[in-house]
């Protein structure tokens, strides 16, 4: 079968076996999505030799659960050891011993198949279209920071990054009605943004803040980061190691941070300020697939606009290359 695999550092189309894992399911997958986690797979981010892949909607062609076969799932893409005090405990997101599909000894999605145990599948109702359901895994994982903090109407909360997952994110959080502002550097990312109903501003060359209208009731003006409002949380997803740093800028004293971005390479930090302003640090990673697949069904968010492109199989290099493109969105492959 046709795979897009990470080999001696590179990128290529391969032929490969299909995979088979004792006692997995067999997935013919349908649709998939290339996120920013697997552009830094592709440049170096977790050391990962494979079919490459994370994010994705297929049909069932065999498994040891027989009433899965023929029907359209989705997949948790962490594979716990199945026997530690983790994955007992229901946690199988943080086994020292997980695989991850395309991220962690496992092959991934953008292949004709993919191999999953039968648990991690999840039947997408009728009414999820396949474009729809390819964005559960990033719309879990955008839902799992309202698993991870309370999030009121009353918070201000920034959101850092106005790629992919930025956008994502912004969609989700504007649903629980707080005061929400999205930050960016690319016009047409936060025209978008603002066009679904959040706030945006604009990130200049040196890390001043170019507001829009309702951000700081002043025309479009440049106001230095200092002089910028102070959010209760701020949401770092810009894909990058400066991220953070503007998160810091942005954060009242004593808010949170909540950290999104994975990508390769270390962020020098002054971490005194985390200290003096007791800013609380938390990574989100993985969420949690019915709740995203019931959003997904309420059809309450609408990510028909975040799709940029779509490929066959066949063309996933070059899907790939257009994905790490300025100013694209999702890009999603075809089987
Ligand atoms: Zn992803
Ligand atoms: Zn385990």
């Amino acid at each position: 079968m046709k795979a897009l695999r990470i080999e001696d550092n590179k990128l290529k189309l391969a032929d490969s076996a299909i995979p088979r894992r004792e006692g997995e399911a067999l997935v013919r997958m349908t649709m998939a999505g290339i996120c920013n986690t697997d552009i830094e797979i592709a440049r170096g981010y977790a050391d990962f030799r494979g079919t490459l892949g994370h994010e994705f909607v297929g049909v069932v062609e065999e498994s040891p659960d027989r009433s899965q076969i023929g029907r359209r799932v989705v997949g948790e893409i962490n594979v716990g050891c199945g026997q530690c005090d983790l994955c007992r405990g229901n946690d199988p997101r943080h086994c020292l011993d997980r695989t991850a599909l395309g991220i962690r000894g496992r092959d991934g999605a953008f292949a004709e198949y993919l191999s999953l145990p039968p648990q991690n599948l999840l039947i997408v109702p009728d009414s999820v279209s396949d474009r729809q359901a390819v964005f559960t895994e990033p719309l879990a994982a955008a839902l799992e920071i309202l698993d991870q903090v309370e999030i009121r109407a009353s918070d201000r909360v920034a959101v850092v990054g106005d790629g992919r997952l930025g956008q994502l994110i912004s969609r989700v959080i504007a649903r629980t009605g707080c005061d929400l502002t999205m930050i960016g550097k690319h016009d047409a990312k936060l025209e978008l943004a603002a066009r679904a109903g959040v706030k945006t501003a604009k990130l200049g060359a040196a890390g001043i803040v170019l507001c829009n209208g309702d951000f700081s009731r002043q025309a479009p003006t440049e106001v230095a980061i200092t002089k910028a409002p102070r959010f209760d949380f701020v949401i770092e997803a810009s894909g990058s190691s400066g991220g953070l740093a503007v998160a810091l800028d942005l954060i009242r004293p004593r808010g949170a941070i909540i950290l999104k971005s994975t990508f390769r390479g270390a962020v020098r930090l002054d971490t005194s300020r985390i200290v003096v302003n007791e800013i609380s640090v938390i990574g989100s990673r993985c969420g949690r697939f019915e709740t995203a697949l019931r959003l997904l069904e309420s059809d309450e968010v609408d990510l028909g606009p975040l799709i940029s492109r779509e490929y066959q199989l066949a063309g996933s290099v070059e899907a790939m290359a257009e994905a790490e493109r300025r100013g694209t969105l999702k890009v999603l492959l075809t089987n």
